[in-house]
Parts: structure tokens; C-alpha cells; sequence
């Protein structure tokens, strides 16, 4: 049976099927950086995600977030709700690393006092520029309610996550949300995988992530495999 494709990104590609509430997501092995400055392949790392964000899909539901993951027809594909995306890139941090810690002159690794919420707004032209509340609300990308319910659910999340991964010697450093609404809600959507994520070993603080590629630190593939190891048990 041939899908409609509805649109093709840097990580995944998204299909109808024939619920008009619902989408198909394929989860791809390519890997962009720098907005797609640079290109590569992950092995395996579709299936990885998938897997992964699943996973994370049904602990945060055991624990009241409302999210888009319906369920998994294969190793590489979700079927989710279909959300009217809001366009913004939603990043949660609890350790200065990447850009916050360049931006703030602060040294990677450095925790902070309290969590941290920063709004993107999501554009690979403009290479997804940082904003805050005021531009999302004069653009009127969201509603202040909107917003309201993408923070208290961020916190949440963050929260949920944190708590979690102690209990597999991972580190959340920090990581990307995005949010759709369905029937009224706000619901998370996307993906949650080490492609938007940075864990580290809470041991060694190895990078079990997206950093392995973005910087050419070698063993990529097995940071993504130790992860969906560590959560699920399972042996790639
Ligand atoms: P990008 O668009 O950044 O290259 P992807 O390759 O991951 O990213 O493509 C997935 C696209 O699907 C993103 O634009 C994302 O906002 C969108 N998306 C994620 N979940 C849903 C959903 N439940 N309904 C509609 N669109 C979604
Ligand atoms: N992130 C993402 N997509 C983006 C930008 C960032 O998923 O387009 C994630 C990234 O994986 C990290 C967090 O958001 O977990 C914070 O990224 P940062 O702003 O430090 O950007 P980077 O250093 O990766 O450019």
C-alpha cells in the first residue's frame, strides 16, 4: 500500500494513513549539525529513536503528560496524533553545555542553580534564532495560556526525566521539546532520543548522545544503542 507522504525533515519523514487524526512518523538514520552544515549517517539510529522515544512516550504518560504516541507498527515507525505543531523549539536544561554554556562564558558541565526553560523559534532558514515569551506572543506563535501549559509540562517533564535516568547513572543535561495542540490540549509531540538529548554517564560523564556525531567523537552508533540498553534491556 503506498502512504502520502506529507513531509520529509532532517530526521524523520511523515505520512498519512487512513485516520485523518492521525500520522505515520519514519524515524531515518540521517544525522544533520549546525542546522545541517554538516550531514552524516548513524547506523541503526531510526530504529534506536523509535524505539527510544516510545519508551519515553509511555514512562511520561505512566506519569500524566499527555503526548502524541499512539503506537509502533514497526522498528522505524510511529503512528502518532496529528498536532497543528506550534513552531517553537522548547529546550530545558539542568547543566551548562553547548550553546548556553559559550553564551554564558561558563565552563560545559557547569550545573545550574535551578532549571532552566528557553524558547526557539522554529525555522531552519533563520537557523532556529532564540526568543522569548514577547515575541511568541506579539508573533502570536502561542497563547499566554498556551505557553502557560508548554512550561508547567516542560518543568514536569524535566522532572519525570531527571529522576528517571538517575536510576540508570545517566545525567539529563538538557534536551529539546516541541508541542502540538489536539482538540483543544497541548500535547507533546516529536521525538525524545539522544538526537535531542544530552546524557552522560553519571559515572565516567561520557557522552551517550547526538554530541558523539555533532563533535566526531567516535562510537555514535553504541552511545545510542547503550541508551535504549540502559532503558529497555533491550540488546541491539
Ligand atoms: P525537522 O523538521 O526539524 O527537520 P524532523 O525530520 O524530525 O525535523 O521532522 C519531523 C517533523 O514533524 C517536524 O517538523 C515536527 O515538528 C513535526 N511533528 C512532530 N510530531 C508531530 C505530530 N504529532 N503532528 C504533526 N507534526 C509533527
Ligand atoms: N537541540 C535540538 N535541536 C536543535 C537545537 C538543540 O534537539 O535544533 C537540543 C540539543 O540536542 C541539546 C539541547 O537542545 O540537547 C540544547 O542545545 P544547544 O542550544 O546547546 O545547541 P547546540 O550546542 O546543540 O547547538
Amino acid at each position: 500500500m503506498s502512504k502520502e507522504k506529507l513531509y520529509e525533515g532532517k530526521a524523520k519523514i511523515i505520512y498519512a494513513t487512513e485516520n485523518p487524526e492521525e500520522l505515520l512518523v519514519y524515524y531515518k538514520d540521517d544525522a544533520t549539525a549546525g542546522n545541517g552544515a554538516k550531514k552524516g549517517t548513524i547506523m541503526g539510529k531510526g530504529i534506536f529513536n523509535n524505539k527510544i522515544s516510545a519508551f519515553f512516550f509511555n514512562m511520561l504518560a505512566k506519569n500524566g503528560i499527555e503526548h502524541h504516541y499512539v503506537n509502533m507498527p514497526s522498528d522505524r515507525e510511529m503512528i502518532v496524533k496529528k498536532l497543528d505543531m506550534i513552531p517553537l523549539e522548547v529546550v530545558l536544561r539542568n547543566v551548562a553545555a553547548g550553546s548556553l554554556a559559550k553564551r554564558l562564558g561558563v565552563e560545559e558541565g557547569t550545573k545550574l542553580s535551578s532549571p532552566v526553560l528557553e524558547y526557539y523559534y522554529k525555522s531552519d532558514e533563520l537557523g532556529d534564532p532564540m526568543i522569548n515569551q514577547f515575541h511568541i506572543r506579539a508573533m502570536k506563535w502561542a497563547t499566554d495560556e498556551e505557553l502557560m501549559q508548554i512550561e508547567k509540562m516542560g518543568f514536569k517533564i524535566n522532572s519525570i526525566m531527571t529522576e528517571y535516568l538517575k536510576t540508570k547513572n545517566i545525567d539529563l543535561i538538557d534536551f529539546k521539546l516541541e508541542f502540538g495542540r489536539f482538540k483543544g490540549n497541548v500535547l507533546l509531540g516529536d521525538e525524545i532520543s539522544p538526537d535531542n538529548c544530552r546524557f552522560w554517564d553519571s559515572t565516567t560523564h561520557e557522552k551517550l548522545d547526538k554530541d558523539r556525531f555533532r563533535r566526531d567523537l567516535g562510537h555514535v552508533e553504541d552511545a545510542y544503542k547503550e541508551i535504549l540498553h540502559r532503558l529497555t534491556g533491550e540488546q541491539a
